[in-house]
């Protein structure tokens, strides 16, 4: 780590953590937010929503933002620390995080002033909760290649296609999609961006369900669906340009969060199941499993911090975001792997038992750790750019 956290950072900290402390609804608290990122039902969504408007009238939403967009004007530090207290108070992720840290970042650097006006304080206020209408059942590591069409009639557009996997859009608002606009050219440079409500006559939302049995994302239907040109975000057929800018900020958020609370419960819950007669935790090889994990997770955190001292010194990223992203989400798979050894059938008991107290949490743990290896790039995607952009090696 090669900044230091100065007096106004530690009073950022503690103001911050002081006011989690007096206004954070306890109702609202999750031990693992980032199993439950969508509401599990409309009346939990509503209230996160009403915790982010609360929020953002104390300022702290948007910490990073521009101030004449709302936003409070802070760095990157200052995010690090509010990454680090809104995780450790045990805070729901806010329902509007999809605007707040991949789409409104993208219309900052590529929308028009009226854009900007319309929504980004809408997005700061959870007035306008967005998704992200990027993968299609054809299209997903290969983006490039999606086909759903918009049709240039002038002054509008007519959108017709289908996308996949849109976490969130039955709570959405707003939709930011990704449409071929040109067929006759290389697939990067015939796509466009737009900005589309989701009351749009002829959107159709239809549940997709994980294997938690959560409800989190959807597949999205347009059948001609008329969208104004006002709503291009970027040039036209520069969509993929402007797509690179969310993605980025989607793999930044991705390495985000440190799962080091999840090896803790672990050791507890090694420290209270029985092996051979003895509690777990006194067996060796685990205790050396579990030392492992906690040193990854050490290892992630230095990792962040020297992807941040990169940003914070204007360098170009390095590959700190696609280690970040790769390690993360296999670290996940590891502690969810080393619970279900640990628990055995247990694992998966899915309401509390006298066996499993914490139920259903190794369940979540172990059906949805492998949605981090596959969302916001694979893991074998990222393989390929550490091995290709860092690396040289040759293509494969
Ligand atoms: C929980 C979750 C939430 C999501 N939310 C959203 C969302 O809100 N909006 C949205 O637009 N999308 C979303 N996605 C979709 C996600 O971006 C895609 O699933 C992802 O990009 C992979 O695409 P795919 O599913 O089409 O798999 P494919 O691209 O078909 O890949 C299938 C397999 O082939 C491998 N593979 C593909 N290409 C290569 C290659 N060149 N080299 C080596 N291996 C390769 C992949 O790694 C994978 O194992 C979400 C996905 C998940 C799991």
């Amino acid at each position: 780590m090669d900044f230091e956290y100065g007096p106004e950072h530690e009073g950022f900290r503690s103001e911050f953590r002081d006011w989690l402390a007096a206004n954070l609804p306890p109702e609202l608290c999750l031990d693992d937010p980032a199993d439950d990122r969508v509401a599990s039902d409309r009346e939990t969504f509503e209230r996160r929503r009403q915790w982010q408007r609360t929020m953002h009238a104390a300022g702290w939403v948007g910490i990073t933002w521009p101030k004449e967009h709302g936003g409070r004007g802070a760095g990157l530090i200052e995010r690090v620390i509010w990454d680090e207290e809104y995780a450790a108070a045990r805070a729901p992720v806010l329902p509007g995080a999809m605007g707040l840290f991949l789409i409104g970042p993208t219309i900052l650097q590529w929308g028009t002033a009226e854009q900007k006006r319309r929504h980004l304080p809408a997005i700061l206020s959870g007035d306008e909760i967005w998704c992200q209408g990027f993968s299609e059942p054809g299209a997903g590591s290969d983006l490039a290649s999606l086909r759903t069409r918009a049709v240039d009639h002038g002054d509008h557009f007519v959108v017709n296609g289908q996308k996949v996997w849109t976490s969130g859009a039955h709570f959405a608002h707003w939709i930011i999609l990704l449409a071929r606009t040109n067929p006759d050219v290389p697939k990067h440079q015939g796509i466009s961006c737009f900005l589309v409500p989701m009351d749009s006559p002829g959107i159709t939302v239809r549940p997709l369900v994980l294997l938690t049995g959560h409800r989190h994302f959807n597949e999205v239907f347009f059948s001609d669906v008329v969208v104004p040109r006002a709503a291009l975000l970027g040039p036209l057929d520069q969509g993929w340009k402007v797509s690179t800018t969310t993605l980025m900020h989607e793999r930044h958020s991705a390495g985000a969060r440190n799962p080091i609370q999840q090896v803790a419960r672990l050791v507890a819950l090694a420290r209270t199941l029985e092996v051979d007669g003895r509690p777990a935790w006194e067996n060796p090889v685990i205790r050396q499993r579990l030392a492992q994990l906690a040193i990854d997770c050490e290892a992630m955190r230095l990792t962040r911090y020297r992807n941040l001292t990169r940003m914070i010194r204007g360098e170009p990223p390095g590959p700190e975001g696609s280690i970040l992203k790769l390690s993360g989400s296999e670290l996940g798979v590891r502690i969810a792997d080393a619970a279900g050894e640990l628990l055995g059938m247990h694992a998966l008991v899915n309401t509390p038992t006298p066996a499993v107290p914490d139920a259903p949490r190794w369940f979540n743990r172990l059906l949805a750790a492998r949605q981090y290896t596959i969302s916001a790039g694979t893991s074998e995607i990222q393989r390929n750019i550490l091995g290709e952009r860092v690396l040289g090696l040759p293509k494969g």
